[in-house]
């Protein structure tokens, strides 16, 4: 069965695109832990991040490098931190997180449950950086 993220990156699960070339796909994650938490997964349907093809992983970073300045310019934060956890979806993604400190990383805390609006509005300011 497809992956949620798959669904997504065919369009029968709707989402908040940032970004996407023939191998990659970037799109905001639904339940932020800070404003403009995206997430960047590779369209092939694969588990583990590291049970990817050197190359394709590779390609994965090169993407998320562009769409992590984007975000880092819609978003303003002292840096995008990076992290991969992969415990809820078993679709390989990145999850990129404008941050200031350590705790805005922190996966622990309440997420954010943001509006259909708000999702639209920094979906449409990370992509204007693009
Ligand atoms: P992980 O697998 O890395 O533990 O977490 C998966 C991430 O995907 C979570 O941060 C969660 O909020 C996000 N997520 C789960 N389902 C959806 C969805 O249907 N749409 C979007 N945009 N994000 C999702």
């Amino acid at each position: 069965m497809a992956s949620i993220f798959t669904k997504i990156i065919n369009g029968d699960i709707p989402c908040h695109k940032i970004a996407e070339d023939d191998k990659y796909f970037a799109f905001l994650d639904i339940n932020p832990v800070k404003e403009g938490h995206t997430l960047v997964i590779p369209k092939q349907e694969v588990d583990y991040i590291y049970d990817l093809e050197d190359d394709d992983l590779a390609g994965l970073n090169v993407f998320a490098k562009k769409v992590a300045a984007a975000v880092k310019s819609a978003c303003p934060c002292n840096r995008i931190g990076v992290t991969v956890i992969g415990l809820e979806v078993p679709h390989a993604h990145v999850h990129l997180i404008p941050i200031d400190k350590l705790n805005d990383m922190s996966f622990e805390k309440p997420k954010m449950n943001p509006t259909q609006e708000a999702l639209a509005e920094v979906a449409g300011r990370i992509r204007s950086f693009m």
